[in-house]
């Protein structure tokens, strides 16, 4: 029912936007790190909270220890696109959705197809020299024992947003832009707890707000329709 009101307003909208959370990874198996279950492992294994171990401080503190965390909790490399990844290339390829607006930093997006992906906390396939700023691809990170190092003796850091770190504003503002113009805005996979999600929704001037997402937001009254049920379902099932 929920699922049929969907893929009508699919079809008929002009413009669509998705706005996707951790949740859209799990179901490719990508742990959460800021579920209770990731803060409960991170505590009990280094005796700090994720927010404390990807902070920008505790990089420049102790890069080694990021570093240990990082490769454990972040770097999946391995992890394949589920059928929400997959409906959304396809929408895209049928020129109806307009951006991927997510705050995944796994690249599943782009490695399912959708070109426009707005990477709000970046990406783990992007690393550069905090030094001489030169580009290195995921390989510095993953084939390097410690803490790896550029050519020039700089620390190579991933291109992701640390906590205390500022948002790229660019790739904030064309979110914002995309959300603004949005006919149909399909938010998934996320809690809407954390900005800037939840600040995104307030640019919103379109015909309908779909929340897909298993536990109650602060938004579903806000909400044009509701959906409880898992996002790789919703999309085999809508997007066919
Ligand atoms: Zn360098």
């Amino acid at each position: 029912m929920e699922i049929t009101k969907l893929s009508e307003w699919i079809n008929s909208s002009s413009r669509t936007v998705f706005l996707g959370g951790a949740g859209v990874s799990t179901e490719s198996g990508i742990p959460d790190f800021r579920s209770e279950n990731g803060i409960f492992k991170a505590l009990e294994k280094y005796g700090r909270s994720p927010e404390t171990l990807l902070s920008h401080t505790y990089f420049e503190l102790r890069p080694d220890i990021f570093y240990r965390y990082y490769r454990e909790n972040l770097l999946v490399t391995d992890a394949e696109p589920n059928p929400a990844h997959y409906g959304l290339a396809k929408l895209e390829e049928r020129g109806k959705l307009s951006a991927v607006i997510t705050q995944n930093i796994d690249g599943l997006h782009q490695k399912a197809g959708s070109r426009h992906v707005l990477e709000l906390h970046g990406s783990i396939w992007r690393n550069y020299c905090v030094k001489c700023k030169k580009a290195y691809g995921i390989d510095a990170i993953r084939n390097s024992s410690e803490v790896p190092r550029c050519e020039c003796g700089g620390m190579i850091r991933p291109d992701v947003v640390l906590y205390e770190e500022p948002l790229p504003w660019d790739v904030f503002e064309e979110a914002e832009r995309e959300v603004r113009e949005a006919s149909l805005l399909i938010v998934g996979g996320t809690s809407l707890s954390v900005y800037p999600a939840a600040g995104l929704l307030e640019y919103f001037r379109g015909d309908h707000l779909v929340l897909i997402n298993r536990s109650v937001t602060a938004y579903d009254s806000m909400a044009d329709l509701v959906i409880r049920e898992p996002i790789g379902e919703v999309f085999s099932k809508s997007v066919c």
